[in-house]
């Protein structure tokens, strides 16, 4: 990796921003593009096409007529599974080129890019090409007279919304089971991040996808977003973003056809670290790396850290010492940690929680201040508060950016009362060396996941998705499956 020049290749860089709809690249119905600025320094990257309400709809016709002549949903299992693979294996060969177009977009680290998004996105899309030719249907017990057949059915035309946090990945925990399962798929990308999941579209085609199956139509949230949202012949949303648009995402489908609706969305995820847990360094080390990964633009950030009020200062000290590792960086240099927020507004976004932090009379240890500035980009220090109450606006609302909330605790129960004291419910984490305490908080924790002593273990293997507002929906693992398949009920009677 380091022997790549990777200012030169994005200088040479020229993405493609039309949409793919029907396996063709098109621009919009109405020729209209938008400007995408990158976030590392403000450069132009391209012009991106525009979608309206005509392109979603080409893009939903073709998805329906793909899925009517049964030219993917139709072939064998084992035949999609060997396409699907070839979709993985090609999104592995155009890593560098997938990981270059990810950083310059949405602003993480060319290390992370090609480490974490690139293989995640290609063994999500591999993982469930594997499952689907060993699953089997069911059969209910019956008297002689007759057989009931319970069987699982691609749902038809899949609408994708998707955020710019982590784009492609985002974007293959839908694709994954919903192609795998033989829908047809229509993909909005982010508007803040639409190259990547162009690209996925075109690779899936090289390998044999036949056209129609996956369309991608790039544009903004209140115009392609809610036509795809809106639309009549789309049978479900799967939808991640934030819990402001899922809440249009059941409006659009109580207007519409009551298409079926997956949120995944934000979070306000509590660590709680007990003073019978003995390791601190080990929790602050996770703490932080969790919370300024991504630039801590991760809807599971533990972004409000509880601590017992006798091992506060200790850890504290340990997480002010722990920041400055993620000081921001060039992206596109390999040994970055921190990169650029998304956009000038998410940066202004971020600076604003921080002046509510002081304000609120929280007292900042480490960060706190707009970093980077010459160069054009939006980049945050990582930020960490002391004296946080949980009724702060930092602590109370999802921030999306890399600054972390500290509160403290007096004993188990209002760590709880804390902790569960939040509209959101997507993960959790309690730090303690006392087995009954640990399995005790971990039940009483309503969160999608929780994490005993660590926060860094995930895998497509497990469901991921929130409790609360956070969502209704859960991404990877074979559960995946249930959002993009009808189950039926075949009565047969035997004479
Ligand atoms: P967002 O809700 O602003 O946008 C998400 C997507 O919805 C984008 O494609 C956007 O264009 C589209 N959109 C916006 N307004 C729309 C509308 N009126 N109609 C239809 N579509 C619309 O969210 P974001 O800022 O892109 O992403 C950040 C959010 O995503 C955070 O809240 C984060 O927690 C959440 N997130 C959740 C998960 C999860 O799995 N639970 C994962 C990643 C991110």
């Amino acid at each position: 990796m380091s022997t790549i020049d990777w200012a030169a290749r994005a200088a040479d860089l020229r993405p493609d921003g039309r949409a793919l709809i029907d396996g063709r690249r098109v621009e919009a119905a109405d020729g209209q593009t938008f400007a995408k600025h990158s976030p590392i320094d403000n450069r132009l990257l391209g012009a991106v096409v525009r979608g309206q309400a005509a392109d979603i709809d080409a893009a939903v016709r073709a998805a329906r007529t793909a899925f009517d002549d049964r030219r993917w949903a139709g072939k064998a299992p084992a035949v999609r599974k060997k396409i699907l693979q070839r979709f993985s294996e090609k999104i592995l060969a155009a890593k560098e080129e997938l990981a270059l177009l990810e950083t310059l977009d949405m602003g993480k680290p060319i290390q992370y890019a090609l480490s974490v998004d690139v293989p995640s996105t290609a063994r999500c899309i591999a993982w469930y090409a594997e499952a689907v030719d060993k699953i089997y249907d069911e059969i209910a017990p019956t008297p002689d007279s007759a057989l009931a057949l319970i069987t699982r059915e691609a749902m038809g035309v899949i609408g994708a919304i998707v955020p710019w946090n982590y784009p492609m990945i985002m974007a293959a925990w839908k694709l994954g089971p919903a192609l795998a399962a033989g829908n047809s798929v229509v993909l909005k990308p982010s508007e803040k991040s639409p190259y990547t999941a162009l690209r996925l579209a075109e690779l899936a085609i090289e390998a044999g996808i036949p056209p129609g199956v996956f369309n991608v139509v790039p544009g903004f949230g209140h115009e392609a977003g809610e036509a795809l949202a809106l639309h009549m012949e789309v049978d479900a949303i799967g939808f991640t973003g934030s819990t402001r648009v899922g809440r249009r995402m059941l409006d659009y489908a109580g207007r519409s056809n009551l298409k079926r609706v997956y949120n995944e969305l934000g979070g306000k995820s509590a660590f709680l670290v007990f003073d019978d847990f003995k390791d601190l360094g080990r929790a602050a080390r996770t703490v932080a790396g969790s919370m300024f990964f991504n630039q801590g633009e991760s809807c599971n950030a533990p972004s409000r850290v509880l601590v017992h009020e006798s091992v506060a200062e200790e850890f504290v000290g340990l997480i002010a010492a722990e920041a400055p590792k993620y000081a921001p960086g060039d992206p596109l240099n390999p040994a970055t940690e921190l990169g650029a927020l998304v956009d000038e507004t998410q940066m202004k976004t971020v600076l604003g929680y921080i002046d509510a932090g002081h304000a609120d009379g929280g007292r900042c240890v480490a960060g706190g201040q707009r970093a980077r500035a010459e160069t054009g980009g939006f980049y945050v220090e990582p930020t960490v508060f002391d004296g946080i109450r949980n009724d702060m606006k930092i602590a109370r609302e999802e921030i999306f950016g890399p600054v972390m909330s500290i509160i403290r605790f007096k004993d188990e129960a209002e760590a709880l009362q804390l902790a569960n004291s939040s509209s959101y419910g997507l993960q959790a984490s309690v730090w303690s060396d006392n087995i009954n305490r640990a399995h005790r908080v971990a039940r009483a924790l309503r969160a999608g996941t929780v994490h005993v002593n660590q926060y860094d273990e995930d895998d497509i293997t497990v469901p991921f998705g929130g409790y609360k507002q956070s969502g209704n929906g859960r991404d990877k693992s074979l559960h995946a499956f249930d959002k993009y398949t009808e189950l039926k009920t075949t009565w047969i009677r035997i004479d």
